[in-house]
C-alpha cells in the first residue's frame, strides 16, 4: 500500500481562510483582535519565527505588535509587564517569544499570561482546562495533530492511538485531545519496555520524540494513520550514500522527521510529511487561538 500524503499546507491554508473570514465577522462586532508579541533582547533565530507571525497575522487582518524588552530585564518586571498587557483591554492575544534569558523562568512567566489571552494555551490554566475537555486556547502542536487526523479520518470512536513522547507540549495534550474524541490513547517515552506492541496496534500513530528515523515501517500496523510531529536536523546523503556538500564544502543538513518516510508510507494509509505536515497547521492553530482569544474578551 502506498499512503495518502496529508498535506499540511493545504491544510492551513484552508483554516486561515476561515480564520480571515472570523475576523472580519468579529470587527463587525466591534472585536478586534490584537496579539501582542513579547521578546526579551534579541535572538536571530526568533527573528525568523516573528517575521512570519507578523505576516501571517496580516493576512488574515489580525494586528500584531512586537514589544522587544532589553536582554537585562528580571523576571520580576517582565512578569509585571505582562500583567499590564492583561489588563489592557485592547489587547486579545500575548505570545511570549523563546528561548527567553538565561536565569528567567519560561513556565513562571508562561503561566503569568492570562489564560483568556494565552494564545500558546501553554500556562497552567490551559493545561488544567484540557483535562475537563474545555480548553478553548489548547497548545498549538496538540491541536494541529487532532486537526490533521480529522482531516483524514472520519470516524475515530473506539480507535487506538499511540503517541511517542510524553512532553507537556505535545505528548500529553495530544492524548486528552484525544479521549475528548472518543480515542483510546497509550503514550510511549523513554522508558516504554516494548514500543512495538504499542505502535504495532494503533490506528493512529503520533511520533513526537524528536529522534529522526525513530518509527519504523514494521512497527506500524497496516491502515494506521500517522501524524509525524518530529523536527531532525540530519546530514544529507545523495543517492549512492556520499555527503552532500555546500558551496563551501560543508556538509549539507535536511529536516527530518521521527518516522521513516519511506518505509511508513507502504504500510500507512495517511502519512505526514516532515516539513509540510504539522509545521504549518500548528502556526495556523496559533492563528485560530488568537481569533478564539479575541471572542472572549
Ligand atoms: P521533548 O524533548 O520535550 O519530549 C520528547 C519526548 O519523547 C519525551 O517525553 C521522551 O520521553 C520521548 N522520547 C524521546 N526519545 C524516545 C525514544 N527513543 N523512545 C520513546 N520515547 C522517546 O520534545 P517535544 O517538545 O515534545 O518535541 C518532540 C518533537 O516534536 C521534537 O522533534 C520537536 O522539534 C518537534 N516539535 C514540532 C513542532 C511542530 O510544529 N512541527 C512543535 C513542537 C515540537
Amino acid at each position: 500500500m502506498t499512503a495518502q500524503l496529508i498535506n499540511g499546507e493545504a491544510l492551513a491554508n484552508k483554516i486561515r481562510e476561515e480564520l480571515h473570514k472570523e475576523v472580519q465577522t468579529l470587527k463587525r462586532n466591534g472585536k478586534i483582535p490584537h496579539l501582542v508579541a513579547v521578546q526579551v533582547g534579541k535572538n536571530p533565530a526568533s527573528e525568523v519565527y516573528i517575521r512570519s507571525q507578523s505576516k501571517l497575522c496580516e493576512e488574515i487582518d489580525i494586528r500584531y505588535t512586537l514589544e522587544d524588552l532589553p536582554e537585562g530585564l528580571s523576571e520580576k518586571d517582565l512578569i509585571a509587564h505582562i500583567e499590564g498587557l492583561n489588563s489592557n483591554p485592547s489587547i486579545t492575544g500575548v505570545i511570549l517569544q523563546m528561548p527567553l534569558p538565561k536565569g528567567i523562568n519560561a513556565q513562571r512567566v508562561q503561566s503569568s499570561i492570562s489564560p483568556l489571552k494565552d494564545v500558546e494555551g501553554m500556562n497552567l490554566a490551559s493545561m488544567g482546562q484540557l483535562v475537563y475537555g474545555k480548553a478553548r486556547l489548547a497548545p498549538c502542536t496538540a491541536m494541529a495533530v487532532i486537526e490533521l487526523i480529522k482531516s483524514s479520518v472520519v470516524e475515530t470512536r473506539g480507535m487506538e492511538a499511540t503517541i511517542i513522547g510524553r512532553s507537556a507540549i505535545v505528548g500529553k495534550p495530544v492524548a486528552l485531545l484525544l479521549l475528548d474524541l472518543n480515542v483510546t490513547p497509550t503514550i510511549c517515552h523513554t522508558a516504554t519496555r516494548d514500543m512495538t506492541l504499542h505502535t504495532k496496534r494503533a490506528d493512529i500513530l503520533v511520533a513526537a520524540a524528536g529522534k529522526a528515523g525513530l518509527l519504523r515501517g514494521d512497527m506500524i500496523k497496516p491502515g494506521a494513520v500517522v501524524i509525524d510531529v518530529g523536527i531532525n536536523k540530519v546530514p544529507e546523503f545523495d543517492a549512492e550514500g556520499k555527503p552532500v556538500l555546500d558551496k563551501k564544502g560543508k556538509q549539507k543538513m535536511k529536516i527530518v522527521g521521527d518516522v521513516n518516510f519511506q518505509e511508513a508510507k507502504e504500510v500507512a494509509s495517511f502519512i505526514t510529511p516532515v516539513p509540510g505536515g504539522v509545521g504549518p497547521v500548528t502556526v495556523a492553530m496559533l492563528l485560530r487561538n488568537a481569533v478564539e482569544a479575541a471572542k472572549m474578551v
